[in-house]
């Protein structure tokens, strides 16, 4: 890849960060704008960290003047399903209102390729399995919803202004830099992987789990886990993809492959050689019973190929970050 100036909104955060992280791997030059909120500034590697909201246009018209940009990654999000349902105000607000300032502002200022992180919760109740980007969109609450108004938005600027855009639906991001340097730090935690670790090496209670009566072979949720730095560089693939004049679309990034909630706990307990503390709750609401990507599309267009296919080594890498917060 050609030197180019990234800007990452929100790379202080889990996924984000391990984009930067990758991008500076190859001398590219990066700014990241974080207001810190979620993220934290030692989880960026390298760049220019600018800690402020990105949700304001005079802020958004002085970088673009003062830089030019060959491509914006978009994750800054509020990203708590639970959260979103109780007040929907807060993700409509961050997650799809915050998002029109920005993508105005490119628009204005001629800047783009846009990479922006969507969800697998933009599917709802999937009607088949692995489910690929045709599968009907019907989010189940006002997080999917707030991420889905944004492909949307999206679409209709580039029909009418031209901006290109890939919208990346993640399934289940885990995982963590294989050197351990970054990982998962969200607070609250909702994530299965950190919980379970969490519960293991004692700084959480034990880990609930929710629901052993779905309709799935051992009666748990299954979930398509990606790790994150495979994630990373599908931006990478899918930014450049845009540079090279691709068209806009829409990715799902997965692995293909579900494990259940019971699959995962032992795998926890066989990475760390020590037993997950669990209680069992209900069902969580609005929990499908399986989520698994069809990824084949990211692969064909855009050439992804996951490095880190294997659940156990997703659980070892957050595993060997887990230990270095202890
Ligand atoms: N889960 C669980 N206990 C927890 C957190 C999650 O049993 O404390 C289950 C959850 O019901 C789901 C799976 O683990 O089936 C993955 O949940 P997570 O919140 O990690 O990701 P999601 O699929 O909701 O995006």
């Amino acid at each position: 890849m050609k030197k180019s100036t990234f800007l990452v909104i929100g790379g202080a955060g889990y996924i984000g960060s391990h984009l930067v992280k990758a991008l500076i791997a190859q001398q590219q030059q990066v700014v990241i704008v974080d207001n810190l909120s979620a993220g934290s500034a030692s989880a960026v590697l390298g760049g220019e960290l600018i800690v402020h909201d990105f949700d304001d246009r005079d802020f958004l018209d002085k970088l673009f003047s003062e830089t030019e940009f060959d491509g914006v990654f978009h994750f800054a999000s509020q990203i708590v399903v639970s959260e979103s349902v109780k007040d929907p105000g807060k993700y409509y607000r961050a997650n799809t209102a915050a998002t029109l300032t920005l993508l105005e502002a490119m628009r204005d200022h001629k800047v783009g390729p846009l990479v922006f992180s969507s969800t697998a919760a933009v599917y709802g109740e999937p009607l088949h399995t692995p489910i690929n980007e045709q599968h009907p969109t019907n989010p189940l609450n006002p997080y999917g919803r707030s991420k889905l108004m944004v492909e949307q938005m999206l679409a209709d600027f580039d029909r009418a202004y031209g901006q290109k855009y890939i919208a990346l639906r993640y399934f289940n991001a885990a995982g963590a830099d294989p050197q351990a340097r970054i990982g998962e730090n969200h607070e609250p935690e909702t994530h299965l992987i950190p919980l379970a670790l969490q519960a293991i090496s004692g700084k959480r209670p034990p880990l609930q789990l929710f629901g052993r009566d779905y309709d799935t072979p051992d009666g748990t949720c299954i979930r398509d886990y990606i790790h994150v730095d495979d994630l990373a560089s599908a931006h990478i693939l899918a930014i450049n993809h845009l540079i090279n004049n691709g068209k806009s679309g829409i990715y799902n990034l997965g692995s293909n492959h579900g494990y259940s909630v019971s699959e995962v706990i032992h795998t926890a307990e066989k990475v760390t050689g020590q037993e997950v503390p669990l209680t069992y709750a209900p069902r969580r609401q609005g929990d499908p019973a399986s989520l698994v990507a069809d990824a084949s599309l990211a692969k064909k267009v855009l050439g992804w190929q996951p490095e880190y296919t294997s659940l156990d080594q997703i659980i070892q890498h957050a595993w060997a970050w887990e230990q270095t917060r202890t």
